[in-house]
């Protein structure tokens, strides 16, 4: 089983997939390869932080199941194993490469309470520059509306309250599962 979670930047998607797979212990957090050097707060479990010559050698190597620029670094997915049941925590265009090659994929997305919610927290990372962020804001907008126009979205969820998104996130790959009569 592959689940898809997308969103803005800063809406709290990688809190909400920790959360899941605490809740759920057969799912993994796939982990994907990027350009974008790592913060000071990240580790190598993070990403697997690569140059963009390795990047682009893995493309050409066939070694992503999707992978997308996202404000001038690159990030991709690891083709994952056949038997894996896996998050993937991408951005839109990713998630849209995904639903092409595994229709069958889960799609959710996060989205913020409101948009002066999403801007404080993007600015709270505190480690870029205001146009960066101001540019990251912009993008999410844009992933939002590329996302619901696309009608592949399964299930958006509001990440107002953590624990409640966690467990609304989990309830519903639950369901999908119990319906689908996987595992
Ligand atoms: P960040 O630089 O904030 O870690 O990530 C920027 C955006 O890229 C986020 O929306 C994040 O979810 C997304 N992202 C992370 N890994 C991947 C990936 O493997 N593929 C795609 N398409 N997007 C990713």
């Amino acid at each position: 089983m592959l689940v898809i979670i997308s969103g803005p930047s800063g809406v709290g998607k990688d809190s909400i997939a920790r959360g899941v797979i605490g809740e759920i212990p057969w799912l993994e957090i796939s982990r994907s390869w990027t350009t974008r050097p790592p913060r000071p707060t990240e580790t190598d479990e993070s990403y697997n932080f690569v140059s963009r010559e390795e990047f682009l050698k893995a493309v050409a190597q066939d070694r992503f199941l999707e992978w997308a620029e996202y404000l001038g670094n690159l990030y991709g997915t690891p083709i994952p194993h056949e038997d894996d049941s896996a998050i993937l925590v991408i951005e839109v265009l990713g998630a849209l490469q995904v639903k092409a090659l595994r229709p069958e994929a889960v799609w959710i997305i996060i989205v913020p309470p409101n948009l002066d919610e999403l801007a404080r927290r993007i600015k709270d990372r505190g480690t870029e520059t205001p146009e960066q962020q101001a540019a990251r804001l912009e993008g999410g907008k844009d992933e939002v509306r590329i996302a619901i126009n696309s009608r592949l979205v399964d299930r958006a969820v509001i990440n107002d309250d953590l624990a409640l998104a966690i467990g609304q996130v989990t309830r519903y790959i639950l369901g999908r599962v119990a319906a689908s009569g996987l595992t």
